[in-house]
C-alpha cells in the first residue's frame, strides 16, 4: 500500500509546476393507446458503438425520444437512431413530394438518404408505412394531454421554469398536485419532495454531496491515480486538515528544489459556495485552520496564475451540462453558456495583490459589489456575457475555438466519469432495486477557467447552478434589487426548456414517432448537444472505478446501504477467490478494519459505519497491486476487474470455493 502512495506522491511531484424509466401517465388523463408507427424502417448504418452496451443500456437507448435523436443529428455513434430519425422528420413532406413526382413520371425512386459524416443510410420504407406513420404522429400529437410538471418546490428556477413550460405548453402545477406528475421540478435536491415513486425528478440522489469541493476532489484524484495525463485538467488539491502534512512537505521540497518558484495556492472551504471563504495564500503557514474549536474542512489548490484574459480581465465560464440518464450514461452539453468577468485588470499574484478579490475571483456575486462591475443588456459586454460572444471575439483573434470546444467536452465527459461510480452508490441506497421510485436526470453547472494557452481547467461543478434570470443591481447606494437580466434568460430559458423537450415522457414512450407535435415545431433547435454516448468510443476506458463500484453495490445486497459490513468484504474476497496462504482471511480482516477505520476519520458525514466506496477503491487498488504486481495500476485494476467479474459469466453464480 505504502508503495502505491509513494509512486502517488512522486507522481504528484513531477507535475507540479506545470500548467429505469415510468411513465407517470394516469388514468384520469391517459393518452390514448395510439397506434404509432409499428415497424421501424429497415436502414443500413454504420460505425455505432455497442461494445460496452448491456441489454439494458441497448433496451432503454432504443426507446429514446425524438427530441434525443434531433439533438444527436451529427453523431457519429448512431448514425441508425438519431440521424435517421431527424431526417425522417425534417424530409417527409419532401418525400412525399418526390414519391408524387416519382409516380406522376413512372420512375422507381430511393425513398430516402441520409447522409451524416460521409456515411449513407437508406430507408427504406413503403409509402402506406410513412403515410400511417405521420398520421398517427399528428394525431398523437393533436389528442396528446399535456405533460405535467411539479414546480411547487422549483424555488429560484420558478421564472425561467414557467417561461419554459409556457413555450412548451405543458402544464404546470404550481403548488403541486394530489396525483402523480410527469416531472418534478426541485430547486435543491432529489428529496426536495419525499416519496415520489413514479415521474421524472430533476435531480439525482447523492448529487449535492459527490459534488461537495472535497469529495469532488477525491474522486478526480482517484482517477488522476488511474489516469494522470487524461486528467491533468483539475488543479492539484490537498484535503483539509487531513493532508496538511503532505501539502505543506511538498511544497516546501518544491521551493527547495527551484528557489525561484513561488506558486499561489487558493483555499476553499469544503460546503463553501459564491466565493465565500475563499482565500489564497503562498505559504502552508497562512492557512486558516480553525473555526472555532473545529478544524475547517477544506480544499487547498494550486492557483492557476496564467488565465487568459479579455479586456485585461480574468474570467470564467459557467457551461451547463445535463445529466439526462445514469443508466445507460447520456450527457449533453449546452451550446450556450454564461462567462463571469473579474472587475479589476488581473497582475499575476503577488504578496500585494493576494487579497484583491475583484482581481483573482470571478463570481458574480462578489463582483457584482465592486464599483466597476458593468450590467449591460447586451450579450458581448458588461460583466457578464454570453459564452458564444467571447468564443465569437477569441475566433476572430484567431483562435482555434473549435479545439477549445472538444477540449471543454472532453473535460465534462472525463468529470462526469468521475463522479458517476459514487452516484450510483447513492441512488442504489435511496432506490434500492425492486423499490419504486422516479427516474432522475440534472442539470449541473460547471465552472471551467481558460488558461492563456487556452488549457480548460474545471474549477469546480454545481450541483445546483443558479438559474435565476434576474440580477441584483444597485438602485440607491447600499440597495440592490432584483431586475430582469436578458443575457441569463437568454441562456437559462433554453437550457431548461430543452432540458423538458429531452425528457418529455410522450416522446419518449413512442420512440418510433418520427413527427414532431406542431408545438414542438415552432421551438427553435435544441441548444443541448449529446456528448454522450455519442463519444463514448474515446472515453469509455476510463469507466474503469464504475465498474469497481458495480462490484461494491453487488456486494451491498439490496438493502439500501452505502457501506460494505466486514461480512461483505469477507464474501467479496471469498466469491472473487483473492485470499490465498499469502494473503489469509485474518489478513483480509486487518485489511478492513485498516481501511475503514482512517476513511471513517475522514468522511465527516458519514450516514453509517462500515467501508464506504472510496474506502473500497482504495482496498481493491491494494489487492490489484498485490495480485499484479509488476503492472502499472490501471492495468492492476483492469486485471483485478476482471478477475472478480470472471465468475458473472455462465449462469451469473459465484465460482465455489
Ligand atoms: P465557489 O463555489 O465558492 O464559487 P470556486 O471553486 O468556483 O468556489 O472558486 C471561486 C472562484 O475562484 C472561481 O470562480 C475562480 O475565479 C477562482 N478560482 C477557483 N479556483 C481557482 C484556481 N485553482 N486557480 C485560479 N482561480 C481559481
Amino acid at each position: 500500500m505504502s508503495d502505491h502512495y509513494v509512486q502517488v506522491m512522486v507522481q504528484q511531484m513531477k507535475s507540479l509546476g506545470e500548467d429505469a424509466e415510468k411513465e407517470g401517465v394516469h388514468s384520469e388523463e391517459q393518452v390514448p393507446a395510439t397506434p404509432v408507427s409499428p415497424d421501424p424502417p429497415s436502414i443500413t448504418a454504420t460505425g455505432r458503438d455497442e461494445s460496452r452496451a448491456s441489454d439494458q443500456s441497448r433496451k432503454n437507448r432504443s426507446r429514446l425520444g425524438r427530441a434525443d435523436r434531433i439533438s444527436c443529428g451529427n453523431s457519429d455513434l448512431s448514425l441508425y437512431s438519431s440521424v435517421v430519425s431527424a431526417h425522417v422528420a425534417k424530409n417527409l413532406s419532401r418525400l412525399e413530394q418526390e414519391r408524387n413526382a416519382n409516380v406522376r413520371g413512372g420512375g422507381k425512386i430511393l425513398q430516402g438518404k441520409s447522409e451524416t459524416n460521409g456515411n449513407y443510410a437508406t430507408i427504406q420504407t413503403s409509402k402506406n408505412t410513412q403515410d400511417t406513420r405521420r398520421e398517427d404522429g399528428i394525431q398523437l400529437a393533436r389528442r396528446r394531454r399535456p405533460v405535467t410538471v411539479d414546480t411547487a418546490k422549483a424555488k429560484t428556477s420558478l421564472e425561467a421554469l414557467k417561461i419554459s413550460i409556457k413555450q412548451l405548453k405543458w402544464k404546470e402545477f404550481p403548488l403541486g398536485r394530489r396525483t402523480a406528475c410527469d416531472i418534478y421540478w426541485h430547486g435543491v435536491s432529489f428529496h426536495d419532495n419525499e416519496n415520489i415513486i413514479s415521474g421524472q425528478v430533476n435531480k439525482f440522489p447523492g448529487m449535492i454531496e459527490m459534488l461537495r469541493k472535497i469529495n469532488m476532489s477525491r474522486a478526480v484524484r482517484t482517477m488522476q491515480d488511474l489516469f494522470p495525463e487524461e486528467y491533468d485538467f483539475y488543479p492539484r488539491s490537498w484535503i483539509l486538515p487531513e493532508e496538511y502534512q503532505q501539502f505543506s512537505t511538498q511544497i516546501r521540497m518544491v521551493k527547495e528544489n527551484d528557489t525561484t518558484l513561488n506558486p499561489t495556492f487558493i483555499v476553499k472551504p469544503d460546503g463553501g459556495s459564491q466565493g465565500d471563504g475563499i482565500y489564497l495564500i503562498r505559504d502552508p503557514s497562512d492557512l486558516k485552520f480553525m473555526a472555532g474549536s473545529q478544524a475547517k474542512q477544506a480544499v487547498v489548490q494550486e492557483y492557476i496564475n496564467k488565465p487568459l484574459l479579455i479586456d485585461k480581465l480574468k474570467f470564467d465560464i459557467r457551461l451547463y451540462v445535463l445529466i439526462k440518464s445514469m443508466e445507460p450514461l447520456e450527457i449533453y452539453i449546452a451550446k450556450e453558456g454564461l462567462t463571469r468577468f473579474c472587475t479589476e485588470p488581473y497582475q499575476e499574484p503577488s504578496q500585494k495583490n493576494l487579497s484583491h478579490v475583484f482581481m483573482h475571483l470571478t463570481n458574480y456575486s462578489l463582483n457584482i459589489h465592486s464599483g466597476n462591475f458593468v450590467h449591460s443588456d447586451s450579450q458581448n459586454t458588461g460583466s457578464k456575457r454570453t459564452l458564444s460572444s467571447v468564443l465569437y471575439r477569441l475566433a476572430a483573434k484567431g483562435v482555434d475555438v473549435k479545439k477549445v470546444w472538444s477540449d471543454i467536452i472532453s473535460l465534462v465527459i472525463k468529470t462526469v466519469i468521475a463522479v458517476v461510480p459514487e452516484l450510483k452508490v447513492y441512488y442504489h441506497a435511496d432506490i434500492p432495486p425492486g423499490k419504486p421510485g422516479p427516474t432522475c436526470f440534472q442539470i449541473l453547472g460547471f465552472d471551467i477557467l481558460l488558461m492563456k494557452n487556452l488549457k480548460p481547467v474545471l474549477l469546480e461543478v454545481n450541483s445546483n447552478p443558479s438559474m435565476r434570470i434576474e440580477h441584483e443591481q444597485e438602485v440607491a447606494p447600499g440597495v440592490f434589487k432584483y431586475v430582469p437580466s436578458p443575457v441569463d434568460k437568454e441562456v437559462k430559458v433554453g437550457v431548461i426548456r430543452d432540458t423538458l423537450r429531452l425528457m418529455d415522457p410522450v416522446q419518449r414512450q413512442k420512440p418510433c414517432n418520427p413527427v414532431a407535435s406542431p408545438d414542438e415545431e415552432a421551438l427553435p433547435s435544441l441548444c443541448l448537444k449529446q456528448v454522450y454516448p455519442k463519444y463514448a468510443k474515446q472515453f469509455n476506458y476510463l469507466r474503469l472505478v464504475e465498474r469497481i463500484a458495480g462490484l461494491f453495490i453487488r456486494f451491498l445486497g439490496v438493502k439500501g446501504n452505502m457501506r460494505l459490513g466486514p461480512t461483505a468484504f469477507r464474501t467479496f474476497i471469498r466469491t472473487c477467490k483473492l485470499s490465498n496462504s499469502n494473503f489469509t482471511m485474518a489478513s483480509v480482516d486487518i485489511l478492513y478494519i485498516d481501511i475503514t477505520r482512517r476513511w471513517s476519520g475522514a468522511v465527516a458525514d458519514s450516514r453509517e459505519a462500515g467501508m464506504g466506496l472510496q474506502a473500497f477503491v482504495e482496498a481493491f487498488f491494494f489487492l490489484a497491486g498485490r495480485r499484479f504486481k509488476t503492472l502499472a495500476l490501471r492495468q492492476q485494476v483492469a486485471s483485478m476487474l476482471e478477475l472478480c467479474l470472471e465468475w458473472r459469466s455462465g449462469n451469473d453464480r459465484p465460482r465455489t470455493t
